[in-house]
């Protein structure tokens, strides 16, 4: 998406190699009309599947999901992030190793909000080791429910995320593919 690219090219700080700050318009400040359009890119490329649940993680998926959501007319699940290990049965739980901060910790998703017969599409903004994706795919996998494809707003390609997650089957639409980040911080899409 042509629009996100400038965006990501006029406004995203490279503090090095790896970690693409973009937090004028998605991560801390967010530009509604880009996200809006995000939504309605996904919506052309998923609306023929029957959604009936659009899946993210807390936070910063939230507004992309939300967005999204409306076009399906269907709700939004977010998985809550949680450190603790004590998880009940009542919620389904998948290990993330966090791409931004190195930690791991383990998401969360309550029974009673996924079933068997959805079909679910998961959103999230940024797609690099697919650590993210695959919890979450996780989740929607112990409920039963059929998990449709991703829609991805920045896929950071020269990482293994996506094409691990395509070799598993799955759809995966990033609306931005960066190829590569140079040490000069020029960044290049695929
Ligand atoms: P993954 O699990 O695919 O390695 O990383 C996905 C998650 O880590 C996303 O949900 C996003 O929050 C975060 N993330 C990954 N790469 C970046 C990045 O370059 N910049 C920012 N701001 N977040 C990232």
């Amino acid at each position: 998406m042509e629009l996100l690219r400038q965006k990501i090219l006029n406004e995203g700080i490279l503090p090095g190699t790896d970690v693409l700050k973009i937090d004028s318009f998605l991560n801390h400040q967010i530009d509604v009309s880009l996200i809006n359009e995000c939504a309605k890119a996904w919506y052309s490329l998923f609306k023929d599947e029957n959604i009936t649940k659009v899946m993210t993680v807390e936070a910063s998926g939230i507004g992309l999901a939300c967005m999204t959501a409306q076009y399906f007319n269907v709700p939004v699940l977010f998985a809550k992030k949680t450190r603790s290990t004590n998880i009940s049965d009542e919620y389904y739980s998948a290990k993330v190793v966090s791409f931004t901060h190195g930690q791991t910790y383990r998401i969360i998703a309550s029974k009673k909000y996924i079933k068997e017969n959805d079909k679910i599409l998961i959103i999230d903004d940024f797609l690099s080791n697919g650590s993210a994706l695959k919890a979450l795919i996780a989740l929607a996998k112990a409920a039963g429910a059929d998990v449709v494809g991703a829609g991805i707003a920045i896929e950071k390609a020269f990482m293994d995320g996506g094409n691990d997650v395509r070799r598993m089957g799955y759809r995966v639409e990033s609306l931005a593919k960066i190829s590569s980040i140079k040490a000069n911080g020029e960044i290049s899409f695929g």
